[in-house]
């Protein structure tokens, strides 16, 4: 069965039906995974819930996270039981649902000692102690075990396994010589999570016509019962009367809690703390991998993560306190710092900064805390309820903290909680639905021969259409269909892609601006491929289809070069677009 897009919604019609809506049973503001979770939710329960986003689809938080779908081993050490078994039954749930995107990964942690760890894991355990602290044999093992018996329920992951020394350096020789043993274990990663995000979207304006998803359109106010929202391309502005807001902005969550409620302010939530990411281009880091992951404490216990991604190898991540949710610029000390981190576990490999293609840093939600220890702060998710007040005539229900991970759980609370509030009840569960390209994607060993009929199928190349598959997995049946309809070529300036191809992303899946595509849609940014040249042909491509005149194209090629310098520490780019030179990147 062709799993085929509708969308045929331009952003001209999204803001018609906006105009037209003077009131909603729902307003989701907020467009990372959260508020797109609970959206899909409502819209599939039958509910016309309105989500808008002030920028791009998943550009906070849910596009910088660790990219790891996991279970949390290391919150077992604080006892939050509930949340692990919850992390990895959703984690074992997106290995089905979408197994497009989300594949297991191999997990080593390098270990120091058999014993040390004892006692400060029993303190934490118990509240004691907040100290991180490096964590032996024992411990890990028994944290470990327990994992097993919740991965064992669902029958996915192998079991761990614990290597003495000469196995260890058998396997892993690039290991400082302060690792005395080793832990490997299974968990999960995603290789495009704010695509995954995106057809989620998708996926719910599919089920229910009448919810509506805008990106760039800002909640800017609120007065007498209305909420006002800016449309953040166009800047006209439209007002709403909706019974409840969903407040799912994440780290901008006590911002928006005092758009929605001018006065005295009303309680803090958010204790945010920002996370940076290097991506390292380096044969020998990358070959000392082996395909798997190594999570690993660096020399003041902080957990730290390093895997292949997209060629190169993903490194993170820091973990520093925050009250500005724009503050997501990976700082020269916070890469000086995953750098050395880098060195604590693998001593010989010298990275130089020309190795760094590419930073990207967020700001993790959590709830507001006191803990001493950054790391120590819950990862665990919460929602909370702000009765409507005089000149406030909705409810406002507030999504605080949560993972990746979780989001589908997450978003189904609170879905339930708004469901309470509407007098609705639930109609159908999420838990086995499969997701955008995962809907109908044969298993691994059957995708071969797939790939074969759908090329000959729609005369294309087996070569294009198997990379289309490993893209947008069963969606690759109406990108093939689409690209069949005009003459296609390579992109002049990254011929892993082709116009056609981006021209679709661009018709079905709410484009905006050159970032979105080079960003978020695709991977040309995060795997490092990024040059002058590529930014000024995509962005060519989207003005093209746009209609955007000479000047308005200039200046969003401007204001794209300007964010990719500041947000990605592509500041080379910057340089050599303003000097016209080529940027020498492979
Ligand atoms: C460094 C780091 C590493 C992480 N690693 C992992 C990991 O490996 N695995 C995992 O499971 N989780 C991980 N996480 C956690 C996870 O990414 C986040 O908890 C999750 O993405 C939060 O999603 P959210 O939707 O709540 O917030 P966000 O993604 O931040 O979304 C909030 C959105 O609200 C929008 N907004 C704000 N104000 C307005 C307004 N007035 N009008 C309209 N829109 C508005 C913002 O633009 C933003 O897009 C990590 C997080 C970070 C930062």
């Amino acid at each position: 069965m062709i799993n085929r897009v509708i969308s045929g919604r331009s952003r001209a019609d999204r803001l018609d039906e906006l105009r037209r809506r003077t009131a909603t049973p729902v307003l989701i503001v907020g467009g990372g995974i959260n508020g797109i979770s609970t959206f899909r939710e409502l819209a599939l329960q039958g509910i016309p819930a309105i989500l808008v986003e002030q920028e791009d689809w998943c550009q906070a938080a849910s596009g910088a996270l660790s990219r790891m779908i996991h279970g949390g081993l290391r919150y077992l050490e604080t006892g939050e039981f509930a949340l692990v078994k919850e992390s990895v039954n959703e984690r074992d749930r997106l290995l089905k649902n979408a197994p497009h995107y989300v594949q297991p990964l191999r997990t080593t942690v390098p270990i120091d000692s058999y014993c040390s760890g004892l006692v400060n894991a029993g303190k934490r355990f118990f509240r004691l102690s907040e100290r991180p602290s490096r964590r032996g044999a024992m411990v890990i093992k028994a944290g470990l075990t327990l994992y097993d018996l919740y991965t064992r329920e669902n029958g996915s992951m192998p079991r761990h396994h614990l290597a003495g020394g000469g196995e260890t350096r058998r396997l892993w020789p690039d290991f400082n010589d302060w690792v005395k043993c080793s832990a490997t274990y299974y968990d999960a990663w995603i290789n495009y999570p704010e695509r995954l995000g995106y057809e989620l979207i998708e996926d719910s304006e599919r089920a229910n016509p009448q919810a509506l998803a805008i990106n760039y359109l800002s909640v800017v106010g609120a007065a007498d019962g209305r909420v006002t929202l800016r449309d953040m391309s166009g800047g006209e502005t439209f007002t709403l009367a909706p019974h409840v807001v969903v407040n799912a902005t994440g780290a901008w969550v006590d911002q928006l809690n005092g758009v929605l409620a001018p006065g005295p302010g009303s309680a803090r939530l958010i204790g945010g703390t920002k996370g940076s990411h290097l991506i390292i281009r380096s044969p020998k880091l990358l070959a000392a991998l082996q395909n798997g992951m190594v999570y690993y404490e660096n020399q003041e216990g902080r957990v730290c993560i390093l895997f292949p991604y997209f060629g190169n190898v993903l490194v993170g991540s820091t973990d520093i306190r925050t009250d500005d949710p724009l503050d997501t610029i990976c700082a020269a000390d916070e890469q000086r710092y995953i750098l050395d981190s880098l060195r604590f576990v693998f001593p010989h490999i010298a990275i130089a900064d020309e190795d760094i293609l590419y930073t990207f840093c967020g700001i993790r939600p959590l709830p507001v805390s006191d803990t001493a220890v950054n790391g120590r702060i819950s990862r665990n998710h919460s929602l909370k309820v702000i009765a409507p007040a005089a000149g406030r005539d909705f409810t406002t229900l507030c999504l605080i903290g949560g993972k990746w991970t979780t989001f589908r759980a997450f978003g189904e609370q609170a879905a339930d909680r708004v469901l309470q509030l509407l007098g609705e009840k639930r109609r159908v569960t999420t838990t086995d639905l499969a997701i955008g390209g995962g809907r109908d994607f044969p298993a691994v060993g059957e995708r071969k021969a797939w790939v074969a009929l759908l090329a000959a199928q729609y005369h294309q190349e087996a070569a294009q259409a198997a990379r289309w598959a490993e893209r947008y997995g069963s969606r690759v049946a109406a990108l093939l269909e689409f690209a069949g309809q005009s003459p296609d070529r390579p992109l002049d300036h990254h011929a892993g892609y082709t116009v056609n191809e981006l021209r679709w992303l661009i018709v079905n899946e709410q484009v905006e601006m050159p970032a979105d595509l080079l960003v978020r849609r695709t991977a040309m940014a995060i795997s490092g491929r990024l040059t002058p040249a590529l930014v000024a042909e995509v962005t060519a491509l989207l003005a093209a289809e746009r209609g955007w005149s000479e000047t308005v194209a200039r200046e969003n090629l401007r204001l794209t070069i300007e964010q990719l310098a500041q947000r990605h520490g592509l500041a080379k780019l910057a340089a050599s677009a303003t000097e016209g030179e080529t940027y020498d990147h492979p």
